[in-house]
């Protein structure tokens, strides 16, 4: 078994060094508890998709974890951009999490190390632009929309076959590149598609169930939705698609923005407890895996947001596929 080593990669201080300081704040650090739960098989390690392209223990959950643990013991000198570029290149995809044979809780540690991030850390100009432009932009599904003009104009007007086939895409940033390769294809017909609705007109649902649309999922993504509420209703649910609802706070949540965040999650709490709906529907993947999303069932709160605190206690019908209670 070959245990992880930051010494090429990270600034190091001797582990065993007596009184050497953490580098976290007090504010909710990675807990220690769930860092020793990792046994270090390495189990984890070819489903991770950073460490299966690099090859660098650091790029991978064992060698992330391991991270943490040193940052909490003095074993790592600060946050630097070594340090935060290992924590910001692991995409929260979880694969780790299921392949885990300790039960390690990587979400909780992988958020919690972000905020402190956020909080400590300091990044480069263009960092911070590209990131107020993220968060200017995705959590909003209105703003979004507007955006999808002249990208579907980029598409279909042949600009887009210009920029790649002369060579000028590749003379964008690299992010912007990343981006730009990741746009699905759109539709006008995406642009003017009215928000899913129940059709269902049973006397006695066997559920009333509320639908989460997730930002980007609702404007690129609208099918999904659709065909989730034609599923639901299928199951003999009665499905609530509340029109206010805004951002959940997991694109918050997952780059360690821990206020934002749990404001985000306060105000969809809020509208979802206005609908008065037995549980809640999730089926992006981002927002299924934040967790800061409440269930109810006769009108009774079962999750009460308070700072630093989460709960998972929404169905999730996205990438884990778990069933819903109406089976
Ligand atoms: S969440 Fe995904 S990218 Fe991050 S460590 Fe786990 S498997 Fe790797
Ligand atoms: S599979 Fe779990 S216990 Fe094993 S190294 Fe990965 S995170 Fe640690």
């Amino acid at each position: 078994m070959t245990q992880p080593t930051a010494q090429q990669t990270v600034p190091v201080r001797a582990l065993e060094k007596p009184g050497a300081l953490s580098i976290y704040d007090s504010h909710h650090p990675p807990a220690m508890e769930l860092i020793d739960t990792c046994v270090h098989c390495g189990f984890c390690l070819p489903t991770c998709p950073t460490y299966t392209l690099w090859h660098e223990e650091m790029d991978s959950p064992r060698g992330r974890i391991y991270l943490m643990k040193m940052a909490a013991e003095g074993g790592v000198a600060r946050m630097d951009e070594q340090f935060v570029g290992h924590f910001d290149k692991c995409l929260g995809c979880m694969a780790c999490v299921t392949a885990c044979p300790s039960g390690v809780q990587y979400g909780k540690l992988i958020e919690a190390t972000r905020a402190q991030i956020e909080r400590n850390h300091r990044r480069p100009l263009l960092d911070r632009l590209f990131r107020k432009l993220i968060f200017s932009l995705f959590p909003y599904p209105k703003r979004l929309r507007w955006m999808m003009l002249p990208l579907w104009f980029y598409q279909r007007s042949g600009l887009r076959w210009l920029m790649r086939k002369s060579g000028l895409l590749g003379l964008l940033p690299e992010r912007l590149r990343s981006m730009e390769s990741l746009l699905p294809e759109l539709s006008l017909r995406m642009l003017f598609a009215p928000l899913p609705r129940s059709g269902n007109t049973q006397l006695k649902p066997r559920l009333r169930v509320g639908v989460l649309l997730g930002c980007v999922q609702r404007v690129f993504f609208g099918d999904v939705n659709a065909a989730t509420v034609r599923v639901l209703e299928a199951l003999g649910c009665e499905v609530v698609v509340p029109p206010e609802q805004g951002c959940c706070g997991a694109l918050a949540a997952h780059a360690g923005q821990e206020p934002e965040a749990l404001e985000a999650a306060r105000r969809i709490i809020e509208v979802f407890e206005r609908s008065s709906v037995d549980v809640i529907a999730i089926n992006s993947a981002g927002c299924g895996s934040y967790g800061m999303i409440l269930s109810l069932r006769n009108g009774r709160r079962l999750f009460r947001p308070s700072a630093g605190t989460s709960a998972n206690s929404s169905r999730n019908l996205g990438s884990r596929g778990r069933s819903m209670p109406c089976d």
